[in-house]
C-alpha cells in the first residue's frame, strides 16, 4: 500500500454535487409508442429547462444504441438487457446532479419497473405521452410504420408487439390535438418544484 494515498473521504457526494448545480436530480422517463412525441417533447421541455439554467442529458436510441448498446439487437432479452444498461447510466448520472430525459419506447410494465427498481422509485419520473396509434402512424415520422405493416420489421410495437400502458405514470400527456409547446410546459409546470433546490429551501 506504499504510496497509496486514499481520498475517499473527500469524493463529493450527490447532494454535493446537486448543490453546486443547484438542482435536484431526476430522470424524467419518456415512455410512448414510436413517433408519439418523446423526441419532441423532451428536446423542448431540455430547453426550457436550460433557459432556467437547469443541467441535463437527453438519453435516446440515437446515442445509446449507437453506442454503450451497439451490440444489442432487439431480442426480448437484449430489449432487457438495453434498458438495464441505460437504467444504470441513468444511475450515474443522477448521483452526478444531472437531471436526465430518458426517450425509450419502453413498451412493457416489465421494462419499466425493471428501469425504476436500477433508477429507485423516488428518482423516477415516468411520463406517458399518450398519441393514438394511428396519429403515430399518420406521422410516420421515421416511415417505420410503413415498414412495418409490410412485413419488413418484425415485432414492432404497435403492430405487431404490444404497447402496455402505464397505469400509473407520474404524468400522462395526451399530444393529439395539442401543440409541443402546450405539452412541454404541462411538464415543465409538474417537475419545476421537485428539481428546484432554490424554490424549496
Ligand atoms: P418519438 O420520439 O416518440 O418516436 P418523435 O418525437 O420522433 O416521436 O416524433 C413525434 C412527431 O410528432 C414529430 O414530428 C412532432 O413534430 C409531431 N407532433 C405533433 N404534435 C405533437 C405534440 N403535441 N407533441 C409532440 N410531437 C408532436
Amino acid at each position: 500500500m506504499k504510496n497509496i494515498h486514499p481520498v475517499f473521504d473527500q469524493i463529493l457526494g450527490r447532494q454535493d454535487k446537486e448543490a453546486i448545480l443547484n438542482q435536484k436530480s431526476i430522470a424524467l422517463w419518456f415512455t410512448g409508442l414510436s413517433g408519439s412525441g418523446k423526441t419532441t417533447i423532451a428536446r423542448h421541455v431540455e430547453g426550457e429547462l436550460a433557459k432556467r439554467g437547469f443541467f441535463t442529458q437527453v438519453l435516446d436510441g440515437d446515442n445509446i444504441r449507437s453506442g454503450i448498446n451497439n451490440n444489442l439487437g432487439f431480442s426480448e432479452e437484449d430489449r432487457h438487457e438495453n434498458i438495464r444498461r441505460i437504467a444504470e447510466v441513468t444511475k450515474l448520472f443522477i448521483n452526478c446532479g444531472v437531471i436526465t430525459l430518458n426517450c425509450f419506447i419502453s413498451p412493457t410494465m416489465k421494462m419499466r419497473s425493471l428501469a425504476r427498481s436500477i433508477i429507485s422509485d423516488k428518482n423516477f419520473f415516468e411520463i406517458f405521452v399518450d398519441t393514438p396509434l394511428d396519429i403515430c402512424e399518420q406521422r410516420d415520422v421515421k416511415g417505420l410504420y410503413k415498414k412495418a405493416r409490410a412485413g419488413e420489421i418484425k415485432h414492432f410495437t404497435g403492430i405487431d408487439s404490444p404497447f402496455e400502458e402505464p397505469r400509473n405514470p407520474n404524468l400522462h400527456v395526451k399530444t393529439h390535438g395539442e401543440t409541443i409547446e402546450h405539452c412541454t410546459s404541462v411538464i415543465i409546470d409538474a417537475i419545476l418544484p421537485i428539481i428546484s433546490l432554490r424554490n424549496t429551501k
